[in-house]
């Protein structure tokens, strides 16, 4: 029996293998992409010298597979380095090297018999403990390898990912009946700890857990739509955000998944059942209309909504059902949506509506209600318990809350009784467990209801001990952050703030928490919960002090932020900060100067301040020009590397780059070696917590305060000179260079010569006087002002 997976194969270079692909190589697995040998013949490839039995020909698939998916956003792989890790090949040729693999995934078109053919082939070839899965949306599993040997069915198995690979969580695995366990802990593993996965198990019945669910829930939305007065856009103002779920609710959800794609899945499964769940799985007669009309969505540029391009400006307008006209999109506006929306906790939220009398409010409850109803009468075939329910749909949909969660926030008893008057017939198990007096399907985030009592939920030993321990001993708190007692006398400090901003409340609490933990604790974890780590400080906060013209308040912010920062860089305990998501900016000033950076694969990291005509004014210029020194190889530091780093760091700030990843942000020079990648977002704050008591077994000692060489006249006339050559480029306004001026002026250490060592206090000096009289100008706050309201930079 394998132990570990180091090379797999993928079978099929479509959408979902070429993702699956670099899904693996941004873990490190070898990665052999197979594709089968094209029939046709291109004009273009007829005139190429070369015939149809040459491998360019016959490998065009997977080849053209891994250059669409390089230049594809959002990108696929975490670092373009990793292509290097993908083999491309086709079935005939290179079918032989199966014998090697560790795994095998098939990825091939939707079709019983093609998926069939392929594993009798593939039986053949594969080496004889080597896992075969198969990716498929919901066709049986079983049927699949029916005439397979015993042997091949007991390393055989469903892996669902969800689409674009690298991004969603939820991965469905589907055991056959004969698979071993050991291969199924072994993929539910390594799919969480190296891919960074959500495993969740689904029994082998039409469309596994997510899309049976989710597509019954789509559905259902257009069957109410229709009996109602909304139209299209009305139903996602109510669909959305609104009642936890993304913003693209219910008809651009549709349009992105594609009619056609939507109306296969249903069919797929319609034929398998009765009822009420086949009824609304019949689509309505418009969207077979909108299917013959190739109105499928995105890929067709018109579906549910369609974008029109005017002189001067774009619009979307939405499909009218009855007409098939597209007319101007509309939103619900009534009392009950008004107010809810005022209300920031989502379970509130849920209850002021569900329970509303109003027309919005009731649209909802008949949603929600045959949602949770549906989901409840079908949870024994399709899962072991709620909890893989609830995993599947927020991972898979996207939802804040899975349905057995949503159903505890509008309270279970007062919803039953409500969809009993109202004729409905609940499950007799729900019934039950009322009558038990259990009134939540949760107890806690660990607990739930199963079969009359409570059970504790099995999930990730890592991800638990952040769960158990989170809000049990709160140490101070204030609007922006909490402190935590995270256990093993270490804390822990989590970023809360409305918008993910970081205002004097965090830099108050760093502070603070610091000061405690240097007391007390052996070392302190910084994160957020939050769907960012920090996109940044307050703009808002400085642009208004600076509407005001109250340089003195601005000052006194900018300095705070320098004073926090550098407390967590020389804190007698060590600091460790565990981003995910956006790190933008003031973010990003929080980690540099860290002891350790534990970072989740997916984060965003970037010092981004000129977008917004300021520099960094968290010490951030310094940190990252001290991590590029830390990075030179040499241990005598010469002019040269001094004049390099600068120059290099210069760039990166004056155009902004933020790292598509965590790997990207250690390319960036972010991250060093000694900063750590977090596979799966959801461990950082174990690993942080690891880091800190590492480093205290270590016998952790707070840097030393050094001097720092910097690069003087030489480096800022080599910067300006850059700056001159994006301008040439086109990369920079004029503005832009005056902005660049500054921070060149900062990153050169001002006017000394070249090699010169500085304090970094004198460094921090020049950084403030540069980031205040930017402030000042009309055209930062243009900028400024454009970001808070269009939420992108301007270049003016
Ligand atoms: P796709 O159409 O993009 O790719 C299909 C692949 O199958 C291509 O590489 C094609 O060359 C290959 N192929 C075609 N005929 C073949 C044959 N006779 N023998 C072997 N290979 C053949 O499809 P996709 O979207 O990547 O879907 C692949 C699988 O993943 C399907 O089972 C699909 O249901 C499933 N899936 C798709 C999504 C999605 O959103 N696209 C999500 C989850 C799962």
């Amino acid at each position: 029996m394998k132990r570990t997976i180091q090379k797999a194969a993928v079978l099929g270079s479509g959408v979902m293998g070429a993702g699956i692909a670099a899904l693996l190589a941004n873990s490190g697995i070898s990665v052999l992409l197979l594709d089968i040998v094209p029939e046709d013949v291109p004009a273009n490839e007829t005139q190429h010298p070369v015939s149809k039995g040459n491998k360019l020909v016959r490998n065009r698939l997977s080849k053209d597979a891994i250059k669409r998916i390089l230049h594809q956003g959002p990108a696929a792989f975490t670092s373009k380095r990793n292509v290097e890790r993908v083999k491309t090949g086709n079935m005939e040729d290179d079918i032989a090297q199966l014998q090697e693999m560790d795994w095998i995934i098939e990825a091939v078109v939707e079709n019983l018999e093609v998926k069939k053919n392929l594993f009798q082939v593939v039986e053949k070839y594969k080496g004889a403990d080597t896992l075969v899965s198969t990716n498929t949306s919901g066709i049986s599993i079983h049927s699949m390898v029916k005439e397979r040997t015993k042997e091949f069915k007991s390393h055989f198995l469903g892996t669902h990912f969800f689409n674009p690979p690298r991004y969603m969580k939820l991965l469905e695995i589907i055991p056959h009946t004969e698979t071993l366990p050991d291969v199924i802990s072994l993929i539910k593993s390594f799919s969480e700890n190296t891919l960074g996965k959500g495993p969740v198990v689904a029994a082998d019945t039409p469309n596994f857990i997510a899309n049976r669910i989710g597509t019954f829930g789509l559905l259902s939305t257009v069957h109410h739509m229709l009996e109602s007065e909304w139209s299209i856009g009305e139903v996602d103002s109510l669909t959305g955000v609104l009642i936890g779920r993304p913003k693209s609710a219910t008809f651009r959800t549709l349009d992105i998944v594609g009619l056609d794609t939507l109306l296969y899945v249903t069919k797929n499964h319609s034929n398998e059942i009765r009822g009420r769940e086949a009824e609304v799985l019949q689509p309505p007669p418009f969207m077979e209309k909108m299917r013959e009309k190739g109105w499928l969505g995105s890929k067709s540029k018109q579906g549910f909504y369609k974008k029109v391009k005017y002189d001067h400006h774009t619009d979307i307008l939405e499909i009218n059902p009855h007409t098939l006209e597209y007319e101007k999109r509309k939103k619900v506006t009534t009392s009950a949506v008004i107010q809810a929306k005022q209300e920031k906790d989502l379970a509130k939220r849920l209850k002021m509506l569900v329970y509303s009398d109003d027309d919005a409010g009731r649209f909802i409850w008949n949603l929600i209600k045959s949602l949770l109803l549906y989901t409840a009468e079908v949870k024994d075939q399709i899962a072991k318990d709620i909890t893989a329910i609830d995993d599947a749909i927020r991972w898979g949909f996207g939802w804040e809350l899975g349905p057995f969660e949503l159903w505890d926030s509008i309270g279970v008893k007062p919803s039953i009784v409500k969809m009993e008057q109202e004729g409905e017939t609940v499950p007799l198990w729900v019934k039950e467990m009322i009558n038990k007096n259990i009134a939540t399907f949760y107890k806690d985030p660990l607990t739930f209801y199963h079969e009359g009592q409570y059970k504790t939920k099995s999930m990730n030993k890592k991800h638990v001990q952040w769960v158990t321990q989170r809000n049990k001993r709160v140490i101070h708190k204030n609007p922006g952050a909490t402190l935590f007692h995270a256990g093993e006398d270490v804390s822990y400090l989590e970023l809360h703030s409305p918008n993910d901003a970081i205002g004097l409340d965090i830099l108050q609490m760093i502070h603070r928490s610091i000061e405690e933990t240097e007391k007390n604790f052996k070392g302190m974890v910084i994160g957020s919960q939050g769907k960012n780590f920090s996109v940044g400080a307050n703009l808002m906060l400085i642009l208004m002090e600076a509407q005001n013209e109250d340089y003195y308040e601005i000052e006194h912010i900018v300095r705070r932020f320098q004073e926090t920062m550098t407390k967590i860089k020389y804190a007698k305990c060590p600091v460790v900060v565990a981003p995910h998501g956006m790190t933008l900016g003031g973010g990003a000033e929080i980690c540099l100067p860290a002891a350790s950076i534990q970072a989740s694969s997916e984060t965003y990291m970037g010092l981004v301040e000129t977008g917004v005509g300021l520099i960094p004014g968290g010490g951030g210029n310094k940190e990252l020009y001290l991590r590029y020194l830390e990075r030179t190889l040499s241990t005598e530091i010469d002019k040269i590397d001094i004049l390099k780093a600068s120059n290099q760091v210069f760039e990166r700030i004056a155009l902004g780059t933020v790292s598509t990843s965590a790997e990207e942000a250690k390319e960036n020079g972010y991250l060093l070696q000694r900063d750590r990648i977090i596979r799966n977002e959801e461990d950082r704050w174990y690993y942080g917590k690891q880091t800190v008591l590492e480093l205290f077994d270590q016998g952790y000692m707070p840097p030393l305060k050094r001097k720092v060489p910097v690069s003087g006249e030489a480096g800022y006339a080599s910067m300006k000179m850059a700056a001159k050559m994006m301008q040439y480029g086109g990369r920079a306004t004029e503005y832009d260079m005056k902005v660049a001026d500054k921070l060149a002026f900062v990153l050169a250490g001002g006017k000394v010569r070249i090699g010169e060592f500085v304090d970094e206090e004198y460094l921090l000096d020049l950084e403030r006087e540069a980031f205040l009289s930017l402030v000042g100008e009309p055209k930062t706050q243009e900028r400024m002002k454009h970001m808070l309201i269009k939420g992108k930079p301007l270049r003016n």
